[in-house]
């Protein structure tokens, strides 16, 4: 069997359970047996019942000391059973389980493993599972997988499946070189896999692990760095000076650049003016102003006579950005002929933009993913900006420049990932960052409360719309009942609604969401016909509504950091004093550390980096927090180490035999070729 062998060929697998697996995306064994554990559990030698503490699973092994009892609760079955092991004792609870009347004999011995859960002085245990000692003893101290599962798969039938497959999977021949691995500190790749399902010990864990992950950043960053190599030899088509109409706008700005604005601006013009291709990525905390430099850059393409596109990962930020140009235009004069493209327009907008777009008389073409299908003929494209590239993947990027004939790149990101890190993961990309916000800004307020502070909270946004600010309010969920507990946007609208004046003009948006009616409430809300917006995390990317000073985030535990902090980034971005109230509703400690690192900074990389020391090295499945770099198993932050490795390994490699041509290299040529068939071409879609 191999990697394309169907599942069904396993023993035990009929139709249904492969449905079931269908449902998990895994066909193959291939699927199975790269589909790792998203955790694992520990039978831990039994503990006596006198050092047992709520709260904790634990097993102890007991004797049954009375006989058990059964009470019927309408058509519920609830069995009682005490058990004792000499130290004292325990209450049993079982559910629709009247057969273990039989099965529990007084003075029978067993282990009972479960939550151990506390009333008053005495300690019970619901559901516990039963097992003989032997059968315990054979699997203690090992670590047993658990896997992601759907209705009606159990963790049982998955492990069975994984070891069944593994037994009968013929691997591949080892592809890296032995001296390789030796280097690097690799076990092999068979090794790894059935390890990562079935390991021993933690030790043997984190060694597969290691693999697995080195594994997973080598052949992204081999492909960057193929990348690299093209780019960097790659003339400049469209070698381009800086006419008047930049100067003009910066003249007529409101507001002066910032020094690093500046600076990044000086760095544009000579990449774009010179003999090379450009290829830059631009790094800058929400609120640094990175579109301004977009837009210069553009212009300065417009002006020499060729086109731009600027792609941005959300119809509403796509069409905020065409606004923003159009202001441009009428305000200011500016030479551009924009024109929009986004997946919500009618058949009959869209011919009207492509013919725009394949003529030429567009030179600013501003949309989504849109831009990068097969219909859309660009006349002379001669540069690609991609707006909040964490959002997109590195194939979309490239999708884009596809469309054009080697032409230059800009992108922007306010992924917080330090230098170390930016300069491995953008490797094929020159860096820039701005380092500064601009100087109006005032800090923005913060405050991590409880549930209690909420009517204060909309005494306070009551006050804010009277003083003509506008307020974002952000909850978890589209509608009630996805996961219970937590604010849904459609309800709690309701509520703002009778608990705010009348006269407060209140609108919801959420992902699910007609587009149309998405920019439609978003240009209210731009347009101030809207005060209060209550929102899921849609409007987390880029969306800029400088008289917006409040936002709300309810159930802020749900977040993670990097994320809170950008959403915060939609206030505090004009003059107003801008605030920011997280309502937590989990008051336990270390959510509310957590949260509090919000309070104490405003930076996105202190931020990142607090969060990654309190999540700490040893969290081997960590929140994944970043978009752009979501690998299967790595964590960009959490395994920086492993990332470094790769690094180095992948230069070593093209200082020897960049395009690996030694023999010792032919497994690895073919395995990478496979890899990067297997990623998802965007250029097709
Ligand atoms: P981001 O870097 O998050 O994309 P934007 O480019 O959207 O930020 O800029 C945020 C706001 O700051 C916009 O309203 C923009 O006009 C304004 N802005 C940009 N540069 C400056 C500056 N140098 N001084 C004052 N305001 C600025
Ligand atoms: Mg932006």
């Amino acid at each position: 069997m191999n990697s394309n062998t169907s599942l069904i060929e396993l023993k035990g697998i009929g139709e249904k359970t492969q449905k079931l697996f269908q449902k998990l995306n895994i066909a193959t064994l291939g699927d199975l047996l790269s589909t790792y554990p998203k955790d694992y559990e520990i039978f831990q030698d039994p503990v006596k019942i006198n050092c047992l503490s709520p709260g904790e699973t634990s097993a102890v092994y007991a004797a049954v000391s009375g006989i058990p009892n059964e009470k019927k609760v309408r058509k519920l079955s609830i069995l009682n059973v005490n058990v004792t092991d000499g130290t004292g004792e325990l209450k049993l609870t079982f559910f629709n389980m009247p057969f273990l009347k039989k099965v529990l004999r007084q003075g029978g011995f067993y282990i009972f493993r479960g939550t151990i859960q506390s009333h008053g002085n005495t300690y019970y245990m619901e559901q516990p599972k039963i097992f003989s000692l032997n059968d315990y003893i054979a699997q203690s101290n090992r670590l047993i997988p658990k896997y992601s599962l759907t209705k009606g798969l159990t963790n049982q039938i998955f492990r069975k499946a994984v070891k069944q497959a593994l037994d009968k999977y013929t691997f591949e021949e080892e592809f890296y070189p032995k001296e390789f691995a030796e280097k690097y500190g690799l076990i092999e790749e068979k090794k790894a896999i059935e390890t990562i399902h079935f390991p021993n010990n933690m030790e043997s864990l984190a060694a597969a692990r290691k693999r697995l992950v080195f594994d997973e950043f080598f052949s992204f960053l081999f492909g960057l760095r193929q990348n690299r190599k093209y780019n960097e030899g790659l003339k400049n088509e469209y070698q381009m000076f800086e006419t008047a109409d930049t100067v003009r706008l910066l003249e007529q700005l409101p507001f002066p650049l910032t020094k690093a604005q500046k600076r990044v601006w000086q760095e544009i013009r000579e990449d774009m003016g010179s003999p090379y291709c450009m290829n830059r990525l631009i790094q800058g905390d929400v609120g640094s102003g990175k579109t301004i430099l977009a837009i210069l850059a553009l212009l300065m393409v417009a002006a020499n006579g060729f086109q731009g596109a600027l792609m941005a990962p959300t119809e509403v930020l796509a069409v905020q950005h065409y606004e923003n140009v159009c202001d441009y235009i009428k305000q200011y004069g500016v030479h551009l002929k924009p024109v929009l493209l986004v997946g919500s327009m009618t058949s009959k907008e869209k011919k009207d933009a492509y013919e725009k777009i394949a003529s030429g008389e567009a030179n600013l073409i501003i949309g989504t993913h849109a831009l990068i299908q097969s219909k859309v003929k660009y006349k002379s494209l001669a540069l690609v900006v991609t707006d909040e590239q964490h959002r997109f993947g590195v194939h979309q990027r490239e999708a884009l420049a596809g469309k054009g004939e080697n032409p230059h790149i800009l992108v922007m990101s306010a992924t917080p990932i330090p230098r170390t890190l930016a300069i491995i993961l953008y490797g094929d990309l020159k860096i820039s960052v701005i380092d500064e916000l601009p100087a109006n800004r005032l800090p923005i307020k913060n405050c991590v409360v409880n549930t209690s502070y909420r009517s204060k909270a909309y005494q306070f946004i009551a006050n804010q719309v009277k003083e003509g600010r506008q307020v974002y309010v952000i909850c978890p969920q589209v509608e009630e009942g996805e996961l219970e507990d937590l604010e849904n946007v459609v309800d709690y609208t309701e509520k703002l609604r009778s608990v705010l004046p009348t006269d407060i003009q209140i609108s919801y948006l959420h992902g699910k969401m007609r587009p149309v009616d998405k920019n439609r409430i978003m240009e209210e809300f731009a347009s101030h016909s809207i005060d209060v917006l209550v929102s899921t995390t849609v409007i987390e990317v880029g969306i800029n509504v400088p008289n917006a000073t409040l936002m709300m985030v309810e159930n802020a535990e749900r977040f993670g950091l990097a994320q809170l902090h950008q959403l915060r980034g939609r206030v505090g971005r004009g003059e107003y004093q801008s605030y920011c109230i997280f309502v937590c509703t989990q008051e336990k400690e270390d959510t509310m550390e957590r949260l509090q690192i919000l309070n104490k900074s405003n930076d996105g990389f202190f931020i990142a980096s607090e969060d990654l020391k309190l999540r700490g090295p040893g969290d081997m499945f960590g929140i994944r927090q970043s978009g752009e770099f979501s690998f299967r198993m790595g964590d960009i932050y959490s395994d920086a180490a492993v990332l470094k490795l790769a690094s180095e390994a992948v230069d070593n490699l093209f200082a020897t035999d960049p395009d690996l041509q030694k023999p010792e290299h032919e497994k690895l040529l073919h395995h990478l070729n496979c890899v990067s068939a297997n990623n998802v071409d965007f250029r097709t879609i």
